[in-house]
């Protein structure tokens, strides 16, 4: 009888790690000809200024939408294609993108938009990704402030000397650095120093409760004056309250993303977006 129970156990696990597997080569499959089937999109996340309101960038943030598929979250595919050797492509393609939206958005006399892209661990190890940067800037014509930069703790720590030469090497051409998601890998203050980054961003881990966890604002509140410290700038992430926007506003942190102002939008509503801007600055 047990016996007869460990089997079936047996058999459901495996017909479950077997559907499992059978969804993960299905998606790695999809995922090998999606740039070539134009199923990828960027989408532009507003990054507000907290004293001003005003809009001082985007966060691009890839999306894929599927035939077979649907939509399929970046938490899901960005590791796949990571495992799978496809992310230095998919992320060249991201920065393609960005910067030919960048110079159409100045040709349409849109101004000057800052984008921060976000680079994986496996991308930026790779001694193509600075050069392709350089290059990709000049095909468009995009002045390198026009560029950002997010990577997370862990991106760089496999090999932290390698990555303190490209990121010094792309903040020495004016690209700006961002430390996404902080606090939530493993931190190194350490790194803060050794790193040549202009921006911290609080995760929005730390933003959730931040106006009722004693604990979460007194870490905001330390996060956005380590930075200052350190004559980095603050970008609070996940804003999604009215009553977060105050508190941050209060302590002094600089800029703010979430869905309180804005989801990512698609490149033609950002554009719209961009448009308001500039007859407000007009009128
Ligand atoms: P991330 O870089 O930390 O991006 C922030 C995530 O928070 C985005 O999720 C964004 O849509 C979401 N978000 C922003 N504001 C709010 C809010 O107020 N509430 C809530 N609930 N969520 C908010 P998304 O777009 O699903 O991206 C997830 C992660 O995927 C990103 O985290 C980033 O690590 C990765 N990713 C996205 N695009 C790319 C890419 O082009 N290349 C690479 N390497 N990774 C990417
Ligand atoms: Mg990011
Ligand atoms: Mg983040
Ligand atoms: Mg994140």
């Amino acid at each position: 009888r047990a016996k007869e129970m460990g089997r079936d156990h047996y058999a459901f696990f495996t017909e479950r790690m077997g559907s499992d597997i059978r969804a993960r080569l299905a998606m790695q499959q999809q995922l090998r000809g999606a740039i070539c089937r134009d199923e990828f999109a960027v989408h532009y996340q507003p990054q507000m200024c907290l004293r001003t309101g005003a809009l001082l960038g985007a966060e691009a943030l890839l999306r894929w939408e599927n035939p077979v598929l649907g939509k399929v979250s970046p938490g899901l595919f960005i590791a796949l294609a990571e495992e799978y050797g496809l992310i230095t492509a998919i992320g060249e393609w991201v920065l393609e993108s960005v910067c030919a939206q960048i110079r159409a958005w100045h040709d349409a006399g849109l101004g000057s938009i800052k984008v921060a892209v976000n680079l994986s661990g496996k991308q930026f190890a790779q001694d193509r990704t600075v050069p392709f940067v350089e290059a990709v800037l000049r095909k468009y014509g995009i002045a390198p402030a026009c560029l950002g930069i997010e990577i997370t703790e862990s991106t760089v720590m496999g090999d932290p000397d390698k990555a303190v030469a490209a990121l010094t090497r792309l903040k020495d051409i004016g690209v700006g650095i961002s430390l996404d998601d902080f606090g939530t890998g493993y931190s190194s203050l350490g790194y803060l120093k050794r790193f040549p980054i202009d921006v911290l961003k609080i995760d929005k881990s730390f933003v959730d409760d931040v106006t009722t966890s004693s604990s979460d604002a007194a870490i905001a509140r330390s996060v956005i004056s380590l930075a200052h410290n350190l004559d980095m700038r603050v970008i609070a992430e996940g804003v999604e309250t009215r009553e977060q926007v105050d508190f941050l506003t209060e302590h002094g942190c600089d800029e703010m993303q979430g869905y309180y102002f804005s989801r990512p939008l698609a490149a033609a509503p950002f554009t719209a977006l961009l448009r308001e801007r500039r007859s407000l600055a007009v009128a």
